[in-house]
């Protein structure tokens, strides 16, 4: 018989976000419960230097981070546990989640904190270079290319913004996308063109990214022209894809409000969504900051909402009782 685990705040996810929820739903005495899921730690369990989570002097490690919030959470008292969440039911509380290992949790309050991920060219060039001047995120990693020449793929805000913002470090950013036209805004279209050190190269797609070497660095890119097929290497130090990402949605399909994006929908300042007692913290209803430190943030304020939640709650039902 499968186990069953009750408990007042069930936080689904083991990224910033959720370990910061937990951190704070533990120290209100909620003994929260948190489902780590595949890849505890979430993205930064891929990024290897940080230097902008505040409280760290000196360079740390994504995963030496990632580390240290578990063991705060837990120190707290929440209850880790290695488990999926493979389908949830929102419709009527407790909330109920059943785990890859067949437990079903049963929740007044859930977090969901599941994040996104960036989504890739799928080049295996590319996978053998990442942390290695392959990245998606020019803020956690831009810093490292002072002076130096990256590139930026993808054609939206996300891409202008990663180019725009690699100014600052970068000697020369090369935009590269697949298209002739751009899908970014016009306003920050408007600062790319207008920027001395972008350079935009259009109609081209990454064929493989080139590097090599121990330690492994990028030494560039071998870019395919879609309207004449010509090939050629353009020398780069660095490459940020930013062909946008992808929330952790799917069992959350049908649950709670989703945009059509699959960003699971939050009130504007909260983390509250369509299901009164489910709240949404992170990278999974964040598509604009998607920081380490923003994905904290909002963990915070899901674990206050869910134990004021909870507070209003004992207190109806304490007024409802004393009324009969
Ligand atoms: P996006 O708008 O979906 O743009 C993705 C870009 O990557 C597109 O230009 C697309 O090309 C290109 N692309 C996709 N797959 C590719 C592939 N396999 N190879 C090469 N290029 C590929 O994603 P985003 O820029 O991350 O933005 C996501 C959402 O967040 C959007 O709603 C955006 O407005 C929002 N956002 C807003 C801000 C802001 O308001 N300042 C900042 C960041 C993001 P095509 O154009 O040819 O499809």
């Amino acid at each position: 018989m499968a186990e069953t685990i009750r408990t007042r705040v069930l936080i689904i996810g083991a990224g910033p976000a959720g370990y910061t929820a937990a951190i704070y739903a533990a120290r209100a005495s909620l003994e929260p419960v948190l489902l780590s899921g595949l890849q505890p730690g979430g993205q930064l369990m891929i990024t290897t230097d940080v230097e902008n989570y505040p409280g760290f002097a000196q360079t740390i490690q994504g995963p030496f981070l990632m580390e240290q919030m578990q063991a705060q959470a837990e120190h707290v008292g929440t209850r880790i546990v290695h488990d999926l969440a493979m389908s949830v039911d929102f419709s009527a509380r407790p909330f109920r989640v059943t785990g890859d290992s067949g437990t079903l949790y049963m929740a007044d309050t859930c977090v969901i904190a599941t994040g996104a991920q960036a989504r890739w060219l799928g080049l295996p060039s590319e996978t053998r270079l990442r942390g290695a001047g392959v990245s998606a995120c020019a803020t956690c990693d831009g810093f490292f290319y002072r002076g130096k020449r990256v590139a930026v793929v993808g054609g939206g805000n996300t891409a202008v913004e990663e180019a725009l913002y690699l100014t600052h470090h970068a000697e020369k950013v090369t935009l590269i996308h697949r298209r002739g036209a751009l899908r970014a805004e016009k306003i920050l279209q408007r600062r790319l063109f207008a920027h001395p050190k972008i350079e935009l190269v259009w109609n081209r797609v990454v064929e493989e990214v080139l590097g090599g070497g121990q330690p492994q660095v990028v030494t560039g890119l071998r870019l395919r022209n879609l309207e004449t097929g010509a090939v050629g290497t353009l020398p780069v130090d660095g490459v940020f894809i930013a062909i946008g990402h992808r929330p952790n949605t799917s069992e959350f399909r049908g649950q709670v409000e989703l945009d059509d994006e699959g960003y699971i929908l939050t009130k504007p300042g909260q983390t509250t969504t369509s299901v009164a007692g489910v709240f949404a913290a992170g990278d999974v209803q964040d598509k604009h900051w998607r920081q380490a430190v923003t994905a904290a943030g909002t963990g915070c304020i899901a674990a206050l909402e869910a134990e004021r939640f909870l507070t209003l709650e004992a207190a109806e039902t304490g007024l409802a009782a004393a009324a009969e």
